[in-house]
């Protein structure tokens, strides 16, 4: 199959295509880390001019180099941006990135940035715009190329940080790329392999997994339960990283849904709502990609990744609306709606992360619910946690790294309630769906959260920036490493 490899780091290489892409201030003719990046001359490029009196968004020369036709583009970056868009547009970095470049042949691509806080944000950005799955038949014919992105930015750009966000790109690209496989490809024992493999030559990374009759005996009621009917058996993934030298005290969790699969179970999705339901393992995707580069980069603190794996499949063997299940929080739930399975599958990982670890900080992470959509919207997730502390962290780790979060209402006094069960300690699935739905899942979460266990917790449905244009973005790598140089 014909790949794109990117790479992040200087390059002498000749290419068939240099890209800027800035905001307009930055192509400015005195601009000469610019210029030395894009190897060319300010004075020959009319194109300059053109963006720099701001009548055009994107100009294209050509030049000849020896047989060679070079594309020289220079795209402007729109400026607009308030305060919950991060700092930098990285979402119209993506689509610039995805416009301009061409499909075939190297190419450089020259981020003209302002300041250093941009670098991160529009490097993976950058990534999304790369995705590895393709089928097409017509691509299996293109020839493999290079694509080399170099930052130009004040302050400038070490060799350290480039190897970095090589890294991330990696853990980002890997993570679109699984989420984009169909189930066929994808299913929880494949999923597995694909994780061991990822870690193999990783002396600071341990796997172990959980799966099948041996989650029902260990207690896991809500993992089993979604998974038991599937072909492919139901599995708790736990990676551990322990540092080479610790320096961050702090014992960080990520626990990610991940339904390869979500048929609605006997609460039957619409066969329209089916499509696209290969995504629902994105958070536990995240997790492995945040918790693969994280260990890549040498993190300096023990960090493990709770990936809750099951296929909410349909058959003889598919729980019902009714049955009652016992979590591995010890907690009953009476199933209402089988289709809200990504909540069962997280309680029993939260539950494992803060009775089983020694954890200090617990992050869920999950395409859980379509409310958060008409919450935050499509390019934010939503956050709830009933730490305030914590949850700053998240947002301003969703502001640097360009996977935006905004908060949603923590307030499980008043809505608990939605779960309330005459036979067991709650149900799954809410009475009324137009009281806070997206922070009800959130609370179900929670309440499986160990009682004595003193960490602090956050949840984030990223239901609507997980995917964009029915491609998955790799959103939450960022953001969960974002969230790690906080603590
Ligand atoms: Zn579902």
């Amino acid at each position: 199959m014909s790949q794109t490899t990117l790479r992040y780091g200087p390059t002498t290489d000749a290419v068939s295509a240099i890209i800027a892409i800035g905001e307009r201030s930055t192509f400015a003719g005195s601009n000469e880390t610019l210029w030395k990046a894009l190897g060319q001359d300010a004075a020959k490029f009319e194109a300059t001019e053109v963006l720099v009196d701001g009548k055009t968004d994107v100009a294209t020369t050509y030049t000849k180099v020896g047989e060679t036709r070079v594309q020289h583009t220079f795209a402007h970056l729109n400026k607009d941006r308030s305060r919950n868009m991060g700092h930098i547009r990285s979402d119209l970095v993506h689509d610039l990135v995805a416009a301009q470049t061409p499909k075939e042949g190297d190419v450089k691509l020259v981020l003209a940035l302002e300041n250093q806080n941009q670098v991160f944000p529009a490097a993976c950005a950058v990534a999304r715009a790369f995705p590895l799955y393709n089928k097409k038949s017509a691509a299996q014919k293109l020839k493999p190329r290079n694509v080399h992105v170099e930052v130009s930015v004040p302050g400038g750009v070490t060799e350290e940080t480039y190897k970095k966000l090589n890294n991330v790109a990696d853990s980002i690209r890997l993570v679109a790329r699984i989420v984009d496989m169909p189930t066929s490809e994808l299913n929880t024992t494949t999923y597995i392999a694909e994780i061991k493999a990822a870690v193999q030559d990783l002396p600071t990374v341990k796997v172990e997994v959980i799966s099948g009759e041996e989650l029902r005996e260990k207690g896991f009621g809500g993992i089993y339960g979604v998974g038991k009917q599937a072909e492919e058996p139901p599995a708790l993934v736990v990676l551990t990283y322990a540092p080479v030298k610790q320096t961050v005290e702090a014992r960080p969790v990520f626990v990610g849904k991940g339904i390869v699969y979500d048929t609605g179970g006997l609460s039957l999705k619409t066969s329209g709502g089916m499509c696209g339901m290969k995504e629902d393992m994105g958070g536990s995707a995240a997790c492995f990609g945040a918790f693969l580069a994280a260990a890549k980069n040498q993190y300096g603190g023990a960090l493990t990744a709770v990936l809750c794996l099951a296929e909410n499949a349909i058959g003889p063997k598919a729980q019902r609306p009714d049955d009652v299940v016992t979590m591995y929080s010890g907690k009953t739930v009476e199933l209402n709606n089988t289709d809200a399975e990504g909540r069962l599958v997280l309680g029993d990982g939260v539950a494992y992360a803060t009775r089983d670890l020694q954890s200090t900080h617990v992050i869920d992470i999950a395409t859980l619910t379509g409310a958060q959509l008409i919450t935050t919207g499509k390019k934010h997730a939503a956050v709830l946690s009933r730490d305030e502390d914590f949850e700053k962290i998240v947002l301003a780790a969703g502001q640097q790294s360009g996977d935006w979060c905004f908060p949603i209402l923590y307030a499980p006094e008043i809505l608990k309630k939605e779960f309330d069960s005459k036979v067991a300690d709650m149900k799954n699935s809410v009475a009324d769906r137009m009281n806070g739905q997206a922070s009800c899942a959130g609370h179900f979460v929670e309440e499986h959260l160990t009682a004595d266990w003193s960490g602090k917790w956050a949840h984030v449905d990223m239901a609507g920036p997980s995917g964009k244009d029915q491609r998955a973005t790799g959103f939450g790598v960022a953001l969960l490493l974002a969230v790690l140089e906080k603590l």
